[in-house]
Parts: C-alpha cells; structure tokens; sequence
C-alpha cells in the first residue's frame, strides 16, 4: 500500500451523517484501507522536549533547533525532514520570543500550509482543509470565549509576508481542528503526545460498532539511504472483511460506557446523536451493569455500584498523587465489595480489576497483578470487537505480566493472542508488533525449557530475577 493510495474507497452522500467513505471493492481483514500523511500535526506544550517534532517517537536525549529552540529531533535525518513544516514556525517563535499554545501552533501550521498547497495537498486528497466541519453554531460560549482569545494570540504570532487573515476566517481553521483534530501517540501506544490534521481520515464517519480502525505509523527513517524511508502516517485498516459499496467508519470513543455515556460524548465533543445500532438497541449495556450469578438484592447493587462510583473516584485521586500503596489498598477493599454483587463484564469492576493489575505490576507484585489482569481480559473480552486495538493492547499487557510472575504457559498464549490482533490493528512493520513478535519468540523458547524441565525452568528465572 503506498501512502497517498485511495483507490479503495470513494465520497458518498452518507444521508443525515453528511459526507462518508465506502468501499470500492471487497476489503479483507487487517488490510491497510489507505494510508494518509497530516496535513500539519503539532507536539503538546508539555511534551516539547520530550518528542521528536517530526517523527513523534518519545526519545531521551533529543536535539534541540538552534534557532528557535524550541523544536526537538531525534536526528539530522528527522529535522530534515521536517524542515519545509518547520521554516515558517522556526522564524515566527523567534521573533515572538516564545511558542504559543499547541492550538495556535497548529492553526498556524495549517495556515502555512493552506499558503503552500492550497487546502489540497496533494491529488489524493478528496476535500480541501478549508470545507471541513467546524460545528462553530454548536460551540458553547466558554468554548467562544477561549477560541477568541486563541486567534488574538494567532494574529501576534502569525506572519506569511503581509498577508493578514480576517478573524472570522482564523476562528474557522480553530473550529476545524477542535472537532477534527487526530491525536497522535507516541511509538509504544502509551501516550498521547500530539495532534494532527488528516482531511481523508476526517471524512470517516462515527460507528461505536466500527469496520476500521486507525492506528499513526511513526515510519521508518533509519535505513541508511533515505529512498528506503517512509514517513508518518496515519493508517486506516480493517478490522474485518468488508463488502464492497459499505460504509467505512471508525469510532471516536471508547466502546467502554453504557450506550446512553458514549452518546452524551459524541454530542458533547463532536456535536451529533449516535443512532448506531449499539447505540439504538443498547448493545451490551446489560453486560456492563450486570450483577453478579448469585442474584443479589437491588439493595445490596445499589449500595455496592455507589461505593464503586466513590471509591474510583478515591482512586484515581491517588493514583495522580502517585500514592500506590494507597491505590493497592483502596482497590483491593473495593474489590472486595464487589465480589458476589458485580459481574466481572461490569464497567467499575473492570476499572478497578485494570488499575490493580496496572500498580501492583509496577510494584512487581506480579502474581496478584496476573491475577487482576486475567480477569480483566476476561471480562474485555466479552465486551469488545475481536479486534479492538485496545483488547489487543490489553491482552499484551497481561501477556507480559503472567510472563513476569512466571506463569510463561498463560503468558505466552496471551502475547501469542495480542499478536493476532495487533497484526490487524497495527500491522507487521509497527514499533508495537515488532516488540510482541521478539516476546513471542522468547516466551517460545521459555515455555519449551519449562516443559522439558520445570525446575531448571524456575532455577533460570530466579537467578535472571536476581539479575
Ligand atoms: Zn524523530
Ligand atoms: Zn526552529
Ligand atoms: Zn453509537
């Protein structure tokens, strides 16, 4: 698949949603259904110094932009190839004497790019930066106040020559990125740390229940002739086989909250009523509020989901604080609570089954963490699409923290199930499913010595514990 490629799909009018994608032709599971570059893309104000501004990896050690200072890169290779994004911002934050906020940043960088290219970037791109949505009518007026201070900073920063822009016009470009602004995570799938305009991916619509999914590929610059490089992307892939002339969609949240949550999101962040049919026919929202088999009292459930509601609320405090023995032993009560009275598909028990595996794993508790992590899958399992990125992401995690505990027979089947579906979700050539293909075939080789020989088995890790 060539970046750029958009063979595989076309503009169709997709009714009340307005504009969508469908396919051309059968799509097949996993399939890379195009692949886009941004249009401009930004790092965050808090992680400046801490990504590449080209390539998005979070590294150590980044080189500084010796004439802003501000921008940070991996290499040569990466400032390079960032430079025609670069040029015009480098000139602006050094005559401002600081950079704006990440908004203004990229409003800019749309603008110069708009200057550039026009609002079509290249003969692949099927609608130009400047028609995108930018629901400015549905804003609320907190939102109309800050856009209005951002656009004041705008003008102070913004320079092309003498061209100048009326403020109504500037406005739009910050509602386009507001409600169509991709963010971006870093390499390992651990963190958000930018955000980025992609006009094709824009024209996807909403399905919680979606047939794509879309992943950001950092690209590949380390080949030594840059011929062989590729750039960042976007990808948008298929999660399963999908007939010729359907729509493409993609969701926009978490498949994790009861129908009527996802809902009120969707209208809050992206201004539209979900009518999918999970949203429609409350689609697992039963398995997320189930009870427990021994049947519980209604009593008892209300009192048990409170407590949960408040004391997640506890938790996370604490988390942020970085209290983890706190966090352990709030949850570990919670948990208590609950066993009986909620299923474990039920959204609180999975939050705190989630967090407990996460901090008791850092703590390298990671028997009781293997423990919560299982039943987490689990319980994830039952909810989400097979393949769900975050179920892969999840089941990677708990892979690795049964392979930590020593439980290398359940662990390697984990790592052996989360490369299934990241194969789908991020495709062979990701940072991610390049690590799980190396714990795959190193669990292979743990889980044969411990078949062969038990105790040499735990003798080896023991002594590569001690290590
Ligand atoms: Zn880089
Ligand atoms: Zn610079
Ligand atoms: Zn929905």
């Amino acid at each position: 698949m060539t970046v750029g490629n958009m063979e595989s799909v076309e503009l169709f009018d997709a009714g009340k949603k307005g504009r969508g994608l469908r396919a051309t032709r059968e799509l097949n599971t996993g399939e890379v259904v195009f692949a886009e570059p941004s249009f401009a893309a930004v790092v965050f104000d808090s992680l400046a110094t801490q990504v590449c501004h080209s390539c998005f990896r979070h590294q150590a050690n980044l080189h500084r932009c010796a004439q802003c200072k501000f921008a940070h890169y991996c290499d040569r290779t990466c400032q390079t190839a960032c430079w025609d994004e670069h040029k015009q911002e480098c000139g602006a934050i050094k005559k401002l004497g600081k950079a704006p906020s990440e908004n203004v940043r990229l409003a800019a960088r749309v603008l110069w790019r708009i200057h550039k290219d026009t609002g079509i970037a290249s003969d692949s791109q099927l609608v130009s930066v400047d028609q995108l949505e930018d629901h400015m009518a549905d804003l609320p007026e907190e939102d109309l106040k800050k856009l209005e201070s951002d656009v004041h900073t705008f003008q102070g920063y913004w320079s092309y020559g003498r061209k100048q822009h009326a403020a109504e016009y500037i406005s739009r470009i910050f509602g386009i990125i507001k409600c169509n602004g991709f963010t971006l995570s870093d390499q390992r799938g651990l963190q958000a740390v930018g955000v980025g305009l992609f006009p094709n991916l824009c024209l996807v619509n909403h399905n919680c229940w979606p047939n794509c999914t879309v992943i950001l590929n950092h690209g590949n610059q380390s080949a030594v002739s840059s011929t062989l490089h590729s750039q960042r992307r976007i990808e948008l892939r298929a999660m399963g086989m999908i007939p010729e002339g359907a729509e493409l969609t993609v969701s926009y949240v978490d498949f994790l909250s009861v129908s009527a949550d996802r809902q009120k999101k969707l209208k809050e962040h992206f201004h539209f009523e979900c009518t999918c049919e999970h949203c429609s026919q409350h689609i697992k929202d039963d398995l997320m509020m189930a009870t427990a088999e021994g049947k519980p009292s209604a009593d008892k459930v209300k009192e048990v989901t409170a407590f949960s509601k408040e004391r997640l609320e506890k938790i996370e405090k604490s988390r942020i604080e970085r209290d983890y023995p706190e966090v352990v032993k709030l949850c570990r009560e919670c948990l208590e609570k609950q066993e009986n009275v909620l299923a474990d598909t039920h959204l609180y028990k999975l939050r705190v089954l989630s967090i407990a595996g996460e901090v008791l794993s850092y703590l390298h508790h990671f028997s009781e963490a293997a423990n919560h992590a299982r039943r987490m899958v689990e319980g994830y399992t039952k909810l989400y699409h097979p393949n769900n990125a975050q179920l892969g992401m999840a089941i990677m995690r708990a892979g690795v923290t049964h392979w930590h505990a020593g439980q290398i027979e359940a662990g390697h089947g984990m790592i052996c199930q989360a490369y299934r579906i990241l194969m789908v979700t991020h495709g062979p050539n990701h940072a991610i499913t390049r690590d799980l293909e190396t714990m795959r075939r190193q669990t292979e080789i743990e889980l044969k010595m411990f078949k062969q020989n038990e105790d040499e088995y735990h003798a080896m890790r023991e002594a590569a514990l001690k290590k």
